[in-house]
Order: C-alpha cells, then structure tokens, then sequence
C-alpha cells in the first residue's frame, strides 16, 4: 500500500506557473503515486487539467479544479465538489503562493492585497471549509507551505511575500493546537531557494539584468549544498506530513532549504 493508499487530498495551485515542475505539481503527482485520489486545485484550468492528466495516465485517480484560493465561494465550491466526489478530505495541501517584488514604498497596495490574499487568506479560506469535515471524520493533516523568507531576509525586498509566509507559520500552529484532540494535525514546510518557475520568472529583473544562467548560479551559490533545490524536494517533506506516518507531528515546522537557515 501507499503511504498515502485511499487518503483524498485538495492541493491548491496544482499546476506550474511556467514549464518544469513546480511544488504544487509535484506534490500532486507524489500524493497519487502514493495512493491518494487528488484534487489538482488552480486558477489556470489548463495547469489543473496538465496535473490531474498525468497522475490518470499513471492510473491513478484525480479531479481537476479551477478556482481562485483567494475567493470564498470558489473555494467553498472546491471543498464541496471534493466531498461530492470523494466523500471526504484527508489532506489539505495549501500549497499555493505566488510572489510580487518590492518594499513598502516600492510595491503597490493593490500588489499588497494580492500577496496576502493568495498566499495567506487561501489558508484562512480552505481551513474554514476542511477543519469542520476533518473534525467530523476525526482526522486529517493539513500541510502549509511557508517560506524561509518567511523567517529571515533573503537579499530580495519582496514585503508581502514576506510577511504572509511568516503569517502562514503562526496560522498554521495556531489551528493545530485549536484542533489537536480532534485528529487533525497542521504542520508547514519552509523551502528554501527551489529551482521551480515561480522563483526563476519575477525575479528575472532583479538578477543581473534578467539573466536567469546566471541568477541560477548566483542562487546556487548561496546554498551551502552548493546547489538549489527542486519540486520534489519540498513534495517528499509534504508527503512525510500528509501521512500517518508522522501521525505524532504537529503544530511544527519542517525548513527544506539546503542548508541556508543553518548557517
Ligand atoms: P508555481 O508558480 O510554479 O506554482 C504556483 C501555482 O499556483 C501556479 O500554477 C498558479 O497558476 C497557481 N496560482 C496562482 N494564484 C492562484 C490563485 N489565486 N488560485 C489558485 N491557484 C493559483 O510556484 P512554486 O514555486 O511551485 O511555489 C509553490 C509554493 O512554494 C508557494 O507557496 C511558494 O511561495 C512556495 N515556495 C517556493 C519557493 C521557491 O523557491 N520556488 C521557496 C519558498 C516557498
């Protein structure tokens, strides 16, 4: 059996915001291998559809979403469609987050709002629909993704990004500890510098001059293993919280980086 055998799991931003695999993606495809039916939850319908059709022609069972995380009745819709479908949640994967460079003076408000929307209020949103049916079930995992920017300065001015990752951490632990003699554990993963297309594509310009070899070699340079991480690195982590066995881990949080915080 797999680690994750007849668990149903809704991972949110499921697709790649770009070619390769992003984390959601990934996660996605390893949740299946392992024997879970997925919801591939995006706001692209056809990065949703990309997902869910790999895990189906590894044989596995998916269903494909669009929706925005950061609106109520979309999300509402994915928990109830994943009900309908599935008969219940298992493992809520809140993977989703997208990033908008600059500081408090340089960013917009409405970039501001955005940031916190997707990256912060999607966990608001989607806990507030899963918690009741994992409370009912008397189990469940929610996995978080954060961030190390979450926790410390990473040399990019990025302020929303920032601060909802770090918002993200405390969510997390604190609906852990609200809802820890009901079965449901909630834990969040801070990755470090992955080479995944969200990383490569807005920080293009900040990079020497939108020269992303070199970026690349820049960011791999700051990673003691003397390289950046991948999708699946940060999807093992997740698998490892989304299943029974880390049935005694919650309310905590597992960095995938490398090395960098380390230091
Ligand atoms: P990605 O950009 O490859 O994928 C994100 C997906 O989310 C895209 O398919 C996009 O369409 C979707 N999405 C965006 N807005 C949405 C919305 N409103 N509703 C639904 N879907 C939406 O990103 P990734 O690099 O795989 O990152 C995944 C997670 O990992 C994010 O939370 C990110 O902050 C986190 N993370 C990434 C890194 C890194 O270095 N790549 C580092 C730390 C944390």
């Amino acid at each position: 059996a797999g680690r994750l055998q007849d668990k149903v799991a809704i991972v949110t931003g499921a697709g790649s915001s770009g070619p390769g695999w992003g984390n959601g993606k990934a996660a996605s495809v390893l949740f299946a291998r392992e024997g879970a039916r997925v919801v591939c939850v995006d706001l692209n319908e056809s990065a949703a559809e990309e997902t869910a059709g790999i895990i189906r022609e590894e044989g596995h069972d998916a269903l494909a979403i669009r929706a925005d995380v950061a609106n109520h009745d979309d999300v509402k819709s994915v928990v109830d469609r994943t009900v309908g479908h599935f008969g219940r949640v298992d493992v809520l994967h809140n993977n989703v987050g997208i990033v908008e460079v600059g500081g408090p003076v340089e960013a917009s408000e409405e970039s501001w709002d955005r940031v916190m929307n997707v990256n912060l209020k999607s966990m608001f949103l989607t806990c507030k629909y899963v918690l009741p049916i994992m409370q009912k079930q008397k189990g469940g995992a929610i996995v978080n993704v954060s961030s190390i920017a979450g926790i410390r300065w990473t040399g990019v001015p990025y302020i929303s990004y920032s601060a909802s990752k770090s918002g993200a951490l405390q969510f997390t632990r604190s609906v852990a500890l609200q809802y820890a003699s009901d079965g449901v554990r909630a834990n969040s993963i801070l990755p470090g510098l992955m080479n995944t297309p969200m990383i490569v594509e807005p920080l293009k310009e900040v990079y020497a001059a939108g020269d992303i070899e070199k970026m690349i070699e820049i960011r791999d340079q700051q990673c003691p293993m003397g390289r950046m991480g991948d999708a699946w690195d940060v999807a093992y982590a997740a698998l490892f919280l989304a299943s029974d066995e880390a049935k005694y881990v919650t309310a905590t949080e597992l960095v995938v980086d490398g090395g960098i915080t380390g230091k």
